[in-house]
């Protein structure tokens, strides 16, 4: 049985080691919980335990746990790839989007976005290793892009968000991480409300903290494999 309220607090006893290591404050990093293709009742779990920010790839999937679970105040962040047809109902469900690479996207996620409730947070994906097989923009096309979404009335615009390719090295883990810290430096000299980096997953958050992670995206270290 994976005991999930176990795992939770070896995941947060981890980001508080790590940050010790970094001399950072634990506060300024978030986890978020990644439940994709895991159930309701994992969710509830989490939540019970303590945890409020939960993260999905697959919007029908998503849909049924938010629906089922709008009782509870959950932040939802949508963290998978956006075909434009499916903005409009992300944008009414979700209260952040990390995966955001094409301004037509982010047009109709602001268009869509219900007047009942605050701008959508929203984030640019990097294909921070140029993987052919990988969604996000190039570190050289993040200013162009940052500008035209800031202006967008229903988005507020708050930082990057990058999946590198697998390394297992602890010093290779950090090579990609600092690049997108460093291009989160650059971007808040024009946009200085930008203020999250998300990146770090359950085999690479040491290194992603180290590197100045404000946010990590754990799935399995938290709810077990997913099959
Ligand atoms: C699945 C997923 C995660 C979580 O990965 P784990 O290795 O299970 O921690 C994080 N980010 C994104 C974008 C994902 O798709």
């Amino acid at each position: 049985m994976i005991d999930i309220e176990k795992n939770l607090q070896e995941v947060q006893a981890q980001i508080a080691s790590q940050c010790q290591k970094s001399r950072r404050d634990p506060e300024e990093v978030t986890l978020l919980a990644v439940s994709k293709k895991k159930t309701i009742e994992d969710i509830s779990t989490a939540h019970q335990a303590g945890q409020i920010d939960f993260g999905e790839n697959y919007l029908q999937e998503a849909e049924q746990k938010i629906n089922k679970l709008q009782y509870l105040p959950i932040r939802w962040h949508y963290i998978g790839p956006i075909q434009s047809n499916k903005a409009h109902r992300i944008s009414e469900l979700f209260d952040w989007v990390h995966s955001v690479d094409r301004y037509k996207v982010a047009q109709r996620l602001s268009r869509f976005r219900p007047a009942d409730k605050p701008p959508l947070n929203v984030l640019l994906q990097v294909n921070i290793d140029d993987e052919p097989s990988k969604a996000g923009i190039g570190l050289a096309d993040i200013n162009e892009l940052a500008d035209k979404i800031a202006i967008l009335p229903r988005l507020n615009l708050r930082g990057l968000m990058a999946i590198p390719a697998i390394r297992t090295d602890f010093e290779k883990q950090r090579e990609p991480f600092k690049k997108l810290a460093d291009a989160l430096s650059c971007l808040q000299l024009k946009h200085p409300y930008c203020d999250t980096l998300s990146m770090g997953m359950s085999a690479d958050m040491n290194a992603a903290i180290a590197e100045g992670a404000t946010l990590v995206r754990i799935g399995t270290a938290i709810f077990g494999a997913r099959i």
